[in-house]
């Protein structure tokens, strides 16, 4: 049995240490309602030592992105050394840092490799842009994703490692892709993980991402290769979060 992961991604959220403690209460309280699910937040790295804190032992932290070098000269960066210290997991390849950061498949896969050779566990976000899903394209893409994203990995079983199925046309748009959808494109990434590690491949939680709210998140965790979701606007929001989470619960 797969354990659901559901992670908030607060981008570049909130703007004061007050507000992400808060923050991080909330889901602290949330995450008592949803003891079959890993609830993991992922807030800016400025915060991630005050929300550390404030999150308590049933709220995993995990960070937005990291560099894939352990230390150099790196203006702005983050190594996975520094991270390893306060956070579990580590989101990767997230669409808005492949468009406005330059990430490539190349640096999404140096980057997985590292975190998971720092003990972090990775997120590894893949998802097709509104144009490649309207070409037919949504397949190739998530295979050349996903096949970059695990090529520094010699096994997948153990590594922690989470598939986040993010269609960039839903993130942020108020336009979540269908149920039905998301679990085909989650069995497409199940077939390819099981194709790299037959053994490892069916204990990877493969989420869905893109405008999940606390009013469709049920949508999705009923699919059989759904396993929770990575979770933006709504994770700024305490009750949103919460049912969201409730409706994890309810699907185990
Ligand atoms: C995200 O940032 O990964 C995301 C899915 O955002 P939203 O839930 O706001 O669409």
């Amino acid at each position: 049995m797969r354990r659901p992961v559901i992670a908030g991604n607060w981008k570049m959220n909130p703007a004061t240490r007050a507000e992400a403690e808060a923050l991080a209460q909330a889901a602290r309280e949330a995450a008592q309602g949803a003891p079959s699910v890993t609830t993991v937040i992922c807030p800016p790295t400025i915060w991630l030592a005050d929300v550390a804190r404030e999150a308590g032992d049933g709220v995993e932290i995990g960070a937005q992105t990291m560099h894939f070098e352990e230390r150099g000269a790196f203006t702005g960066e983050t190594s996975p050394l520094m991270l390893a210290r306060l956070a579990t997991f580590v989101i990767i390849g997230h669409s808005e840092r492949r468009q406005y950061d330059g990430e490539t498949d190349e640096g999404v896969g140096r980057k997985v490799a590292s975190a998971v050779a720092h003990g972090l566990r990775p997120i590894a976000a893949v998802g097709e842009r509104a144009g490649e899903r309207r070409a037919g394209m949504t397949e190739a893409v998530i295979d050349r994703q996903l096949r970059a994203a695990l090529a520094g990995l010699h096994h997948i079983a153990g590594t922690g490692l989470v598939i986040a199925y993010e269609p960039v046309w839903a993130i942020g748009s108020g336009d979540a892709a269908s149920g039905a959808d998301a679990q085909l494109v989650a069995a497409q990434i199940r077939g390819i993980l099981r194709e790299l590690d037959a053994e490892g491949a069916d204990g990877i939680p493969i989420q869905y991402g893109g405008s999940v709210t606390d009013a469709n998140a049920h949508e999705f965790f009923s699919r059989p290769d759904i396993d929770g979701a990575l979770v933006g606007g709504a994770s700024l929001k305490g009750d949103a979060f919460a049912a969201i989470l409730r409706a994890a619960e309810a699907a185990t």
